[in-house]
């Protein structure tokens, strides 16, 4: 698999580090419940999906992948900054 890094351009998925869910949001209050979820539980998702993956063997940006969680298959990537919500 192999993954554009925005900045270094493709490269082998063995660079990079998974590092979770890119669609979680921090909650804006103080409800124990809504943080619970926050910390504790994510989602298994099927099919596509944004993820945060980290280049830490090259040029240690964080990127946004869309991946289908099924084949593979990577539709796009970008910097965090520029992902739009769903
Ligand atoms: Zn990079």
């Amino acid at each position: 698999m192999r993954i554009r890094c925005p900045y270094c351009g493709p490269r082998d998925h063995s660079e990079f580090s998974y590092e979770g869910d890119a669609t979680i949001k921090r909650p804006q209050n103080e409800d124990a419940k809504a943080w619970h979820d926050y910390v504790y539980l994510r989602a298994n998702p099927r099919g596509r999906h944004k993820e945060l993956w980290s280049h830490v063997a090259g040029c240690r940006a964080w990127v946004v992948v869309e991946r289908n969680t099924l084949t593979h298959e990577i539709y796009e990537s970008y910097l965090p900054g520029d992902m739009k919500d769903d």
